[in-house]
C-alpha cells in the first residue's frame, strides 16, 4: 500500500496536499496496490482526499501534534505506515517534507527520493524514482531497493486531477507520540499570497529596479495577475526585498506555470531555481542579457515602461 501524508496548513489541505494525494495514486497504480492519505491533526476536508485518489483515509490527533516538530511528526507517519503496512510513503517536499524525509529513512531503514518530479516506473523490474540534478539540468533515476520506500515530491510537479470520489471514510488511528523536543514561540506570515513553492504565477523584479522604493511596479502586476512576488539574491542581500522571496540557487526552487523576471540579467545561479517554470517572460532594457536564452518570450525595454502596461493589459483583459 502506498500511504501519503497529506498536510493541512492551519487545518486546511493545500495544493500540495492534493498534488501528494495524486502522485501516491499513480505511484499506486504502478504498483497495483491501494493509496491511502494519512492526515495529522486536526483538519477540514480529510475525506475530501478520497477525489484525488485515496481509497482510505487515516487521521491521527494528539496534542503532541499540535505544533510542528520534526521528531514527533516522523513518529506519526512512521509508526503509522508500520500499522498499516504500507511499503511506499509519499510526502511533499516542502519544509515539513524535507525537514522529516531523512528522518523516516533512518528511522524505517528505507531508501529515500528527496525532491521526486515524475511518477515512479517501473523500469528493469526495480522501483525506479525520477529526480532533477544539478540545480534541474539533469536528472537522476534512482532505483530504490529497500522493502520500504520514501518520496518527497517537489511541488507543481504533475497536475492535480481528480481520479476517484469524495466521501471517503476517515478512520481514527491510535499512535502513542512523544513529547515534543522543540517549541515554536512565534509563527509570523510572511505574506498573505501563495507561498512561493506552491505558486502558479510568479512576478519577479532584480537589480534592475534600483531600489525597494521602485517595488510598486512588480507588485501592482503581482496584484492584477493575482501572483506572487520573488526577488533575485542581491535584491534581498540589499534589504530591498525579504529574503523568503529569494529564488535561485541559494533561495527558494519555484516551477510555476508562469515566471515574469524584470529587470533580472539571468545569472545560472539564479536559472538554478527557475528553470523549471513552464513560461518563463523576460523583460530587460539589455538585449544580450543572458536570461533571454532561457526566456519563452522577450521584452527588450525598460521594465519601468513595459510592467505598468502589463498590468494596465492584464486589468483590461480581466475586465
Ligand atoms: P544584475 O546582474 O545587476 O542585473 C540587473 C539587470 O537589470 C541587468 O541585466 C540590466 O540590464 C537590467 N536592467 C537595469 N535597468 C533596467 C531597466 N530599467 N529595465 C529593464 N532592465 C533593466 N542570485 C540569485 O538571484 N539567486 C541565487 O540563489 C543566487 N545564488 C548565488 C550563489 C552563489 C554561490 C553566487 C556566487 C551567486 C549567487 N547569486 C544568486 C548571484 C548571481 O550570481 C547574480 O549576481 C544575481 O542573480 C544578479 O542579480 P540581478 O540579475 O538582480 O542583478
Amino acid at each position: 500500500m502506498v500511504l501519503v501524508y497529506a498536510e493541512a496548513t492551519n487545518g486546511q489541505f493545500k495544493k500540495m496536499a492534493h498534488e501528494v494525494v495524486v502522485y501516491g495514486k499513480k505511484t499506486a497504480d504502478v504498483l497495483g496496490t491501494e493509496c491511502h492519505a494519512l492526515v495529522l491533526g486536526d483538519a477540514s476536508g480529510a475525506e475530501d482526499l478520497g477525489r484525488f485518489g485515496a481509497s482510505k483515509v487515516h487521521q491521527l490527533k494528539s496534542p503532541n501534534l499540535e505544533k510542528f516538530d520534526a521528531a514527533v511528526y516522523t513518529v506519526a507517519v512512521a509508526e503509522a505506515a508500520k500499522k498499516l503496512g504500507a511499503t511506499v510513503i509519499v510526502l511533499s517536499h516542502n519544509s515539513t517534507g524535507k525537514s522529516i524525509c531523512g528522518r523516516l529513512a533512518a528511522r524505517l531503514e528505507a531508501g529515500s527520493v528527496p525532491g521526486a518530479n515524475a511518477i515512479p516506473m517501473m523500469k528493469d523490474g526495480f522501483f525506479t524514482v525520477r529526480k532533477p540534478v544539478f540545480s534541474g539540468k539533469a536528472f537522476a533515476d534512482v532505483q530504490l531497493l529497500t522493502d520500504v520506500k520514501i518520496i518527497s515530491v517537489a511541488g507543481n510537479s504533475i497536475p492535480v486531477e481528480e481520479l476517484g470520489q469524495g466521501g471517503t471514510t476517515v478512520e481514527a488511528l491510535d499512535i502513542t507520540l512523544p513529547e515534543p523536543r522543540t517549541k515554536v514561540v512565534k509563527h509570523q506570515v510572511a505574506t498573505g499570497r501563495v507561498p512561493l513553492p506552491e505558486a502558479e504565477l510568479v512576478v519577479s523584479g532584480g537589480r534592475g529596479l534600483k531600489g525597494p522604493e521602485n517595488w510598486g511596479v512588480v507588485e501592482d502586476l503581482a496584484e492584477a495577475l493575482g501572483a506572487t512576488t520573488a526577488c533575485s539574491r542581491p535584491v534581498a542581500d540589499s534589504d530591498w526585498r525579504p529574503h523568503h522571496e529569494h529564488v535561485g540557487q541559494t533561495g527558494v526552487a519555484i516551477r510555476p506555470n508562469l515566471y515574469i523576471a524584470a529587470g533580472i540579467s539571468g545569472a545560472i545561479q539564479h536559472l538554478a531555481g527557475v528553470n523549471n517554470s513552464k513560461t518563463i517572460v523576460v523583460i530587460n532594457k539589455d538585449a544580450d542579457a543572458p536570461f533571454f536564452k532561457a526566456a519563452d518570450y522577450g521584452v527588450v525595454g525598460d521594465l519601468f515602461e513595459v510592467l505598468p502596461r502589463l498590468t494596465e493589459a492584464v486589468k483590461k483583459y480581466k475586465g
